[in-house]
This record gives C-alpha cells, structure tokens and sequence, in this order.
C-alpha cells in the first residue's frame, strides 16, 4: 500500500512537506518542486504504483481520479481554456525519476510538440 522508502509515498503520507493543492481519500496533488511551467503540479494515487506498467485493473477508478482532479485543478488555476498538458512518464526512456506513478499537470505557457 506504501513503501516506507518512497518519496511520494511520504509526501501522502505528510511525512515531507509538499504545497498541496487538492487532495481527497485517493489523490494527492502538490507543485512540482521544479516547475517546468508557471502551472506545474504532480498528481498521485495515495497507493504505491511504482510505474504505468504496474497498474491494475482495478486501478482504474484511482486512474480516472487522477484526471478528474487534473480537470479541476486546470480550472483553478486558470490555464483550461487556453491549453494544458497531462503527462506521465513510464520508466527511464521516458524520463521517470520517483517510481511512485504522478500525472503532470503543465500550463501557463505554449507547450511545444512533440516533447523532447
Ligand atoms: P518524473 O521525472 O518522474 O516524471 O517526475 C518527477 C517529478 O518530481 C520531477 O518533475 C521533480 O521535479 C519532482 N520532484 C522530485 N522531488 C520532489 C519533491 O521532493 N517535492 C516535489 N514537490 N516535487 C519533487
Ligand atoms: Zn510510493
């Protein structure tokens, strides 16, 4: 359920401080501590799911809280209408660096694509 080794797993769990900005019984979501945006929060599960690869079928509904939350989130804080990215990274290639699966949520600025 959480690895006592995992930074989001003790961000969740208030053991390190993260400038929250939603949170329910599922998710947490927090600013990311190096914005790549003026709008950059990470969105979690409050369960360990290292990676992608490692979700299960009966994630989905934590899934689609992820995304629900991204919605809500991107209204707040303003960047909707205009445009914003979701992203999650699967493993190294992809760039993943806490093993511990986070949606981001990205917004403020033009976006180029493809990413790099
Ligand atoms: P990844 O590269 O795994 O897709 O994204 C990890 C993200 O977590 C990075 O954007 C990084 O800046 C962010 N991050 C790493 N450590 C911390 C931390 O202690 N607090 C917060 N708020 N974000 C962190
Ligand atoms: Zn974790």
């Amino acid at each position: 359920m959480t690895d006592p080794n995992c930074l989001f797993c003790k961000i969740a769990g208030d053991e390190i401080e993260a400038d929250v900005v939603y949170q329910n019984d599922d998710i947490v979501a927090f600013r990311d501590i190096n914005p790549q945006a003026s709008t950059h929060v990470l969105v979690i599960p409050r369960r360990h799911i290292a990676t992608l690869n490692d979700l299960q079928d009966e994630d989905a509904k934590t899934v689609g809280s992820l995304f629900l939350a991204a919605r809500d989130i991107a209204a707040r804080e303003g960047i909707a209408a205009d445009g914003f990215r979701t992203v999650m990274n699967c493993n190294a290639a992809a760039g993943q660096t806490v093993f511990h699966i986070h949606l981001h949520v990205l917004g403020g600025r033009n976006l180029d694509w493809p990413p790099g």
